[in-house]
């Protein structure tokens, strides 16, 4: 393309489809309502914990290819660490371990063939009305649906699941491999991507909330771009702001919480086995994560949680996460709540029916963000797929991927 490439939204999506043009050639110019890129997805520094904290642990899995790419063409890899493919339970309730890897399923054959979609799974089914009397429901379907859909089983649509299985369990033992964030969010995923995008000259504006867009111009709160007939422009935006910034609105959806809390120890935290994270069954935390000398707990689908007081919270987390690592009771250390009140869509088959493609009636304007239609949940995969695919359609380059 000839014109300027605009991109509104420094959240992954963003991010990656500017990495993906500015890559191929294309003149980028970034627009992000924050002081800061990531969105969802990023690293700050916690004054009470006086440590770098992410908004929330994030894990990826080597099954989550375009994020793979996309942190190898910006050098962010280097920020990430692959583990074993080894995850750890605990239950709560009973004190019962147990490790989960490619070829340890807790869970018989029937069960996992319809986990991956088999045989055929009707539009309406839940992943609770499929799984949820089978003898691994607690100990991994119901874990493995919250963490990736980020909604309750009773309501995530079981197709999406079956997917995101086929994707893990059939894509061999590499797809299983868990990625963590040693350094933070922002060192692997955010911070490189900037660095890239200035190398290639693009141009990265902060503190411009978008307010509307026309044909001719992008609105924003300090400074009106106006557009030519050969600029493009992506909208890398969550749905609840596109609804605010297109003329034409865009569907309400559903969404649900994520809650983190951070606990700063005089330690470093040991999880048994060494793991980087430790799943929790049957428990209000869902999974921990050691960093450093800071434990975090996350739970997902966190429509109950997000309501109670943070001290409430923190004591609650705190508590089980003791436990589970074998600590001897003590009060609760220094903590960080932190509530995402919209950190996903909720994966329901309403919800999920609803989402757009990238196109819109304006040929120059397209959407990206995780919540565009994909076969993805909301993950930082979705994110940057969809990035990479607003890139295809505006450079018109159907093979553009994600170069070294
Ligand atoms: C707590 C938490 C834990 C998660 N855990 C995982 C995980 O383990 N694995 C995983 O794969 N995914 C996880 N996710 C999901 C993942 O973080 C998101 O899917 C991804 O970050 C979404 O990226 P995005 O670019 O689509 O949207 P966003 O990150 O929301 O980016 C949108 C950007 O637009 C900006 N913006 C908003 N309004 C305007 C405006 N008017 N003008 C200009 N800019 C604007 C925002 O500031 C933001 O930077 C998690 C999410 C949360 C919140």
């Amino acid at each position: 393309m000839t014109g300027t490439l605009h991109i509104v939204g420094a959240g992954l999506a963003g991010l990656a489809a500017a990495v993906a043009a500015a890559k191929a050639g294309t003149r980028v110019a970034v627009h992000e309502a924050a002081g800061h890129a990531g969105g969802r997805c990023r690293s700050f520094r916690d004054e009470k914990l006086d440590r770098i904290i992410d908004n929330g642990s994030h894990l990826v899995l080597g099954a989550n290819r375009t994020t793979l790419a996309y942190a190898q063409a910006t050098g962010g890899i280097e920020a990430m660490v692959a583990a074993e493919p080894c995850f750890p339970f605990v239950d709560l309730t009973t004190g019962a371990r147990w490790m989960v890897t490619p070829k340890r399923l807790p869970a018989g054959i029937g069960e996992i063939l319809s986990a991956l979609g088999l045989p055929w799974i009707r539009r309406s089914e839940t992943v609770a009305s499929r799984l949820g009397r089978s003898r691994s429901f607690t100990r991994l379907w119901q874990p493995m649906c919250e963490a990736i859909m980020n909604t309750a089983p009773a309501d995530a649509s079981a197709r999406m699941f079956a997917w995101t299985m086929r994707r893990a369990l059939l894509g061999g033992t590499k797809a299983l491999i868990p990625w963590t964030f040693p350094l933070g969010l922002s060192a692997a995923l955010v911070a490189p991507a900037l660095a890239t995008l200035g190398s290639f000259g693009a141009e990265v504006h902060f503190r411009r909330r978008l307010l509307s867009v026309t044909a001719e111009a992008l609105t924003f709160d300090t400074a009106i771009v106006p557009l030519t007939p050969d600029d493009k422009v992506i909208l890398a935006l969550p749905p609840w702001v596109l609804s605010a910034v297109l003329p034409t609105g865009s569907p309400e959806m559903q969404t649900r919480p994520i809650v983190n809390a951070h606990f700063r120890l005089d330690y470093p935290v040991a999880l048994p086995g060494k793991s980087h994270f430790l799943g929790l069954v049957n428990a209000a935390g869902h999974w921990l994560f050691a960093r450093g000398d800071v434990l975090s707990v996350t739970v997902s689908a966190a429509d109950a949680l997000a309501d109670r007081p943070n001290d409430e919270i923190a004591a609650l987390l705190w508590d089980e996460a003791s436990r589970a690592i074998g600590l001897a009771p003590a009060p609760v250390p220094l903590a960080r709540i932190m509530k995402e009140r919209r950190a996903t869509l909720a994966h329901d088959q309403t919800t999920i029916a609803n989402r757009p493609g990238p196109r819109t009636a304006n040929p120059n304007l397209f959407l990206a963000g995780d919540w565009i239609e994909s076969p993805w949940p909301c993950t930082i995969e979705a994110a940057i797929s969809s990035g990479l695919a607003a890139a295809r359609l505006v450079t018109n380059r159907a093979d553009l991927v994600f170069e070294q």
